[in-house]
């Protein structure tokens, strides 16, 4: 028997750091196996900040108040004992970043400091001038490089998952992998595995994410049985910059500081706000704040999902810059002091278009962002009878957990901007206390394994290895990608519609038997991208798939699925998760009970500032946190 039990944590992110320093923390070991550098991981391009309700602008903030926005954010598509938890452990988690020395802004007087930032009326996001996520992911980055000095964590950098290796039971027992400099294969073993692989925004492209946020990981499991959860539900950010390779954010964090949308007003032109009332566009020649007009409430601030369909609507009426597809972000009227706090992300835009964002206003447009689906997980609540015997956030593969952006847990149907720092820290810590209690529950160690268990998975990679290699055809897969991608963001983004979506599924099907037939520009083992590329590709069509016949099925209007035909919430036929399992002709499709035991649902409306929140049901008397 092994004496200090080892996990596999997948991906150096803040997910995988949090995971990884909980874990150590607890005397377990851990390899930490990631694609990048760790210090790389996508989390490092995060901006504006984290939310934490701990009411330092004395606005009677609280964490529940902070549960009932994301709950209310994401359409009351999430479960909410989960946002209830990670809501209240979030004051402990500011207090541990800001102890192992995270440099969070201050006021003049030295407590920390508090920017606005969508879908909330309080000031409740801790931020790091406008770089939030690299200061948060070099903090955890050091607080594991901690836990590797004393031999707890090893690192297996620039290491990519290709599958788990599953006992006879179909438990996790360690994963496949390859060295994406060589393609050396290798088996490593553990008794339980994490993924905190991040978004698949590469599915579409031009996204504001990194180029290895491919979602192949998911995709990967999901092909070895693991659900996949709300998989439609995809985040278009309303404020990026367009670009020929990528589309750059421009962090909400410049309107939490005051920015202003606008377009030159057209009086001639009208449009329905969202009472349903008629008004003219603005006046002629003039700036007009279209946001701030139709959402008095919210402004500037309304939740992502509702800016992106806005300002489409506006580009769409040939309001838009030129007639064309972009709107203005204004911070030039914003005094010296608070341009400051957006340094990093006005220095981004100013390098990428060579015009000063301090001085003119900046030309952005909507862009797809995060990823609110993914791993489906489970989440046993503190007062339900059988807390003890599941494990939270473990995938139906029992031993796989699966943590950060890549699982489905606390977003619903629309993320609440600066949400995600904290669900990816708090998921991590998470599985510090859930691991060691499955650990406990195990009857057998991977030690106790037959190897043939492991040679197995291993063949089967060293096969599709030499398949991928030496397959001979006429597609090629970069070529085919663009075309995948072209079809996602025209048919399965902002606007949907069930003729679209349709012809979308056919063309991945098409896309799924044409993959079968490329041949690789590169046929060597030395640093060949393409080949780690073509690799993905095949995972990421599958996620394709489920994206389209999630957002195909559900006929309604909620969060960021907005569907033609469909105007509004449905709550009776589609207040549930969607869960897609794979099937080789087409992802099955079932659907879940949303757990709703705190808050009913009420209709979202951003139109007036209103402060009141309902009274919590069912407040966990057994709630344990992990700080
Ligand atoms: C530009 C931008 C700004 C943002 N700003 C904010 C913000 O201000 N506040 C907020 O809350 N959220 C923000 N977000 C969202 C937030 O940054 C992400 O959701 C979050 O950082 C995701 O963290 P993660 O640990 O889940 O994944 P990631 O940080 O994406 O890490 C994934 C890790 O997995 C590794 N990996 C991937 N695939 C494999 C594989 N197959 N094998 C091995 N390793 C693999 C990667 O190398 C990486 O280490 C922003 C997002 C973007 C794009």
């Amino acid at each position: 028997m092994q004496e200090v039990k080892e996990v596999i944590v997948v991906g150096g992110g803040l997910a995988g750091l949090s995971s990884a320093m909980k874990l150590a923390e607890e005397g377990l070991k851990v390899k930490l196996v990631c694609l990048t550098k760790v210090r790389r991981s996508h989390s490092v391009c995060a901006q504006g900040g984290i939310n934490i309700a701990v009411n330092k602008k004395n606005e009677d903030d609280s964490p529940l108040i902070h549960a009932f926005d994301t709950i209310k954010g994401g359409d009351f598509l999430a479960n909410q004992p989960p946002i209830l938890e990670m809501c209240l452990t979030a004051p402990s988690i500011l207090n541990m970043l800001d102890r192992a020395g995270c440099p969070f802004n201050r006021t003049p007087e030295g407590t920390l400091d508090f920017r606005r930032f969508g879908g909330t009326l309080y000031h409740r996001t801790a931020f790091c001038g406008a770089s939030t996520g690299q200061q948060l992911l070099y903090t955890l980055d050091e607080q594991v490089r901690r836990y590797e000095v004393k031999g707890l964590v090893e690192k297996f950098e620039n290491h990519e998952f290709l599958r788990l290796v599953l006992d006879d039971d179909g438990i996790a027992r360690g994963i496949v992998m390859h060295d994406i400099y060589n393609l050396n294969l290798e088996v490593l073993k553990a008794d339980a595995v994490v993924i905190a692989t991040g978004g698949c925004g590469v599915i579409f492209q031009k996204s504001t994410n990194s180029t290895f946020c491919t979602g192949a990981a998911n995709g990967r499991l999901f092909k070895q049985g693991m659900k996949y959860a709300n998989g439609e539900f995809i985040q278009i950010h309303p404020t990026a910059i367009p670009g020929q390779d990528k589309l750059r954010l421009i962090s909400e964090s410049s309107r939490g500081e005051g920015g202003r949308v606008w377009v030159y007003g057209d009086s001639s032109k009208s449009i329905e706000y969202p009472d349903g009332s008629s008004h003219p566009c603005g006046q002629t020649g003039e700036p007009w704040y279209f946001l701030e007009e139709m959402y008095p409430g919210f402004g500037n601030l309304v939740p992502r999902d509702i800016g992106a369909r806005e300002i489409l609507r506006i580009c769409e009426l040939g309001l838009g810059i030129d007639g064309g597809n972009q709107v203005y972000l204004d911070v030039s009227h914003l005094p010296r002091e608070k341009q400051h706090k957006l340094e990093a992300v006005l220095d981004i835009y100013e390098k990428f278009t060579g015009t000063d964002p301090r001085k003119l206003p900046m030309k952005i447009f909507p862009a797809v962002h995060y990823t609110m689906g993914g791993a489906w997980v489970d989440w046993p609540a503190a007062d339900d009878p059988d807390r003890e015997a599941r494990f939270r956030q473990m995938t139906n593969i029992q031993g796989c957990f699966n943590i950060g952006e890549s699982d489905y847990q606390f977003h619903g149907a629309n993320r609440l901007g600066a949400n995600s720092l904290l669900s990816c820290i708090y998921s991590g810590l998470v599985t510090g206390v859930e691991i060691p209690k499955y650990f406990s529950s195990l009857k057998k160690q991977n030690c106790e394994m037959d190897e043939s268990i492991f040679s197995k998975a291993l063949e089967v990679e060293e096969k599709r290895q030499k398949e991928l290699l030496e397959n001979t055809g006429s597609e090629n897969v970069h070529l085919l990608h663009d075309e995948l991608a072209d079809w996602m963001i025209k048919h399965v983004t902002v606007k949907r519609n069930n003729e679209d979506l349709q012809k979308t599924l056919d063309k991945i099907k098409e896309i799924k038997q044409r993959y079968k037939n490329i041949e690789l520009s590169d046929k060597g083992k030395t640093l060949n991208q393409t080949y780690v590329f073509a690799h993905q590709f095949e995972a990421m069509i599958d996620l394709a798939e489920v994206i389209t016949k999630g957002a195909l099925l559900r006929d309604e209007f909620r969060g960021a699925h907005f569907k033609e035909g469909f105007d509004d919430r449905d709550d009776e036929k589609f207040l549930k998760t969607t869960i897609a399992e794979y099937d080789p002709q087409e992802p099955k499709i079932s659907y879940e009970d949303v757990d709703m035991r705190h808050y009913d649902p009420v209709k979202r409306n951003y139109i007036v500032a209103k402060k009141s929140v309902p009274e919590i049901k069912n407040f966990p008397k057994n709630i344990k946190l992990p700080l």
